[in-house]
């Protein structure tokens, strides 16, 4: 058996097709028929005409929505605590202070409660927050309606990381377009890839023409090299854009496949005693289930996370543990934290299980034959 990962980039049909008309082209650098119609696919997608910046990653898409925020030294920002660094990090690239928060427990992400008293804490204590990042964390949407409320509310923002959500909806809206700013990533490991790349999602015209400034040094349209203010190299290439564009022709059979996937793991774990997957709380939630997770009621199912990721690896099959949040993290441990312990209790007991759309049918037999032969020993 060749060893099965979490999550791998899953080749489309046209990528070949389109990286070589770019090659052909000389189409070679951050212009180019790809960029102009992978960035077509997505505004098409998001219903979002001329409001797409594409750009080399989804962290430099989240450092562009912060800056066009005025995110500045000593400005907190809100952030989910239960998510990957990625989130986090450009608040710190603008010395800016992440305010974390803990999750609640139908969708993991955000809780709303926790939130409305973390921005009234900061306020009482003469800071008003400027930003709000919140996370579809696996793919789940975030409780949105009550999250849009409040910031709504208190006027502050709200950024949606879409990183790993390309495809999920809530009512049926597309994760990425309910705030101010959202942002997506094409890294190898998502849904989708462009090998490497992200997009910020923007309510207006002008945001998008300031990111894509921002993505290109700043340099103003002038007939010399001249710069009023700090630039960053964060856009895509053309040939990147040739992937993204391939695969977002394939898009919808991806989300099938990993919610196919997920389908198979409720079946596995149908009447099995102290284990639980992250499922939708209700009908308006639509996750492309991106990574299947589990949690691990040691009493009940008699293993820990820990005791089924050894047994599976032993198997040459990949799984990972959950999150640890970022308010656990030694390079965020300084930083405020409004929450109990949901994060940390889901970091503690969960696991991710390998959700690729390229798992096979051997695969899964496989899988499944593994999971079932360590239970029933337990
Ligand atoms: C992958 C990911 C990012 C970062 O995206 P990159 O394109 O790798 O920079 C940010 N947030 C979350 C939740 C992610 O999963």
């Amino acid at each position: 058996m060749k060893p099965i990962k979490l999550s791998l980039a899953h080749n489309a049909n046209n990528e070949v097709k389109y990286v070589e008309e770019a090659v052909l082209n000389n189409q070679l650098s951050n212009y180019g028929n790809n960029l102009n119609v992978f960035n077509k696919q997505l505004e098409t997608y998001f219903s979002k005409p001329n409001r797409i910046a594409l750009l080399n990653s989804g962290t430099s898409a989240i450092h562009l929505a912060l800056i066009q925020l005025g995110i500045k030294a000593n400005d907190e920002v809100i952030c989910q605590s239960f998510t990957f660094s990625a989130t986090a990090n450009p608040i710190v690239y603008q010395k800016a202070i992440p305010i974390f928060i803990d999750s609640e427990p139908e969708t993991w992400n955000m809780c709303p409660v926790q939130l409305e008293t973390a921005i009234k804490d900061r306020m009482s204590l003469g800071i008003k927050p400027k930003a709000i990042i919140v996370v579809h964390s696996y793919g789940m949407p975030a409780k949105i309606d009550e999250i849009l409320k409040i910031s709504e509310k208190f006027s502050i923002p709200l950024i949606e990381d879409a990183a790993g959500a390309l495809g999920s909806t809530y009512k049926g809206l597309k994760c990425g377009s309910f705030g101010e700013f959202g942002i997506i990533s094409f890294n190898g490991n998502k849904i989708i890839t462009s090998s490497s790349g992200g997009a910020l999602i923007c309510t207006a015209e002008d945001q998008k023409i300031k990111a894509n400034f921002l993505a290109t040094q700043s340099k103003a349209n002038k007939p010399f090299y001249h710069h009023e203010e700090i630039g960053y190299n964060y856009s895509m290439s053309n040939i990147v854009a040739g992937i993204g564009r391939a695969q977002m022709e394939v898009l919808k059979e991806r989300v099938l496949k990993r919610r196919e996937v997920n389908v198979f793991y409720k079946e596995i774990f149908e009447g099995i005693n102290g284990i639980t997957l992250l499922t939708e709380p209700s009908e308006y939630y639509y996750s492309n289930h991106w990574l299947t997770c589990i949690l691990i009621n040691f009493e009940e199912a008699g293993f820990s996370n820990e005791d089924l990721k050894k047994e599976l690896e032993k198997h040459n099959i990949e799984t990972r543990f959950l999150w640890k949040p970022l308010h656990l993290q030694p390079i965020f441990s300084e930083f405020p934290y409004y929450g109990k312990s949901s994060s940390e209790q889901l970091f503690n007991i969960g696991l991710c299980l390998p959700s690729g759309s390229n798992l096979s049918i051997q695969d899964k037999v496989y899988i499944k034959s593994v999971i079932m032969n360590f239970i029933s020993k337990k």
